[in-house]
């Protein structure tokens, strides 16, 4: 399975990857490696590419954290699996724990994997455009500060693959509302079009947070222009598979 990785989280302490659509089991729409389970695609086929993730990354593929995302700003803590539960609603899960894998999935939207070294906590945040205006990043790090002790400043943020802005047009409310939020900069207007860079808002977000600029990756892949290698909710017009970010803290 291809999997791609940042040079800014150290894979020593630490495992982490980005999915994308390549080398799965699964069938149009879903082809290949679909790690979504609530997106009409078949169950076993799924279980399937989890196996071989959790084999690839060696863990124990029961032992995962998900989330149901609702594009909120909302973040939970997590101490154990949820594998055998429902998953908690939120957008957002992070962690102190050894050996739990926190696992975000994208279909444009940003996959951000937090790390904070000295604090030893981790992150998966989902984050799109709703996520992005209503700041979920820094509800993640409050967090990951109220409950870990975890300082902005040692925090190292990837953000994965996810729509450029050209390829990101959005309606004039939504220019409005970022207009209203102050994110006017984040915006390109071509005539009476407008394009989001919804990664430009996070990237601010996270200094506005204390995070330093030399720690944070922002990958320079779009899923809509390389659609054939990443799932794409826009290019694949709404019917399509999930990847996933996957952060776990290793023992
Ligand atoms: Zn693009």
């Amino acid at each position: 399975m291809k999997l791609f990785t940042s040079k800014l989280l150290p894979s020593t302490l630490l495992t982490h990857a980005f999915t994308c659509r390549t080398g799965g089991n699964g069938r149009a729409p879903y082809c290949s490696n679909n790690m979504a389970f609530h997106v009409g695609d078949h169950p076993a086929v799924v279980t399937r590419n989890h196996l071989v993730l959790a084999a690839q990354l060696q863990y124990r593929h029961h032992v995962l954290a998900t989330m149901k995302q609702l594009h909120s700003n909302r973040v939970m803590v997590v101490s154990t699996s949820n594998s055998n539960t429902l998953p908690p609603e939120c957008d957002a899960l992070i962690t102190n724990q050894i050996d739990l894998p926190l696992m975000v999935m994208t279909a444009d939207c940003t996959p951000i994997l937090l790390y904070d070294p000295d604090a030893h906590a981790i992150a998966a945040i989902h984050a799109g455009r709703a996520g992005a205006f209503q700041n979920i990043i820094k509800n993640s790090i409050t967090m990951m500060a109220e409950h870990f002790d975890s300082k902005s400043e040692n925090i190292i943020a990837v953000l994965g693959p996810s729509i450029c802005q050209n390829c990101y047009e959005v309606n004039e409310k939504i220019y409005e509302e970022a207009k209203h939020l102050r994110y006017d900069n984040t915006v390109l207007q071509k005539e009476d079009r407008f394009f989001l860079h919804v990664n430009q808002i996070l990237v601010q977000q996270l200094q506005e947070c204390g995070v330093a600029k030399s720690h944070i990756e922002v990958m320079q892949h779009c899923t809509s222009c390389e659609h054939h290698t990443f799932f794409s909710y826009r290019a694949d017009s709404g019917t399509t598979g999930r990847q996933a970010g996957i952060i776990m803290l290793r023992s």
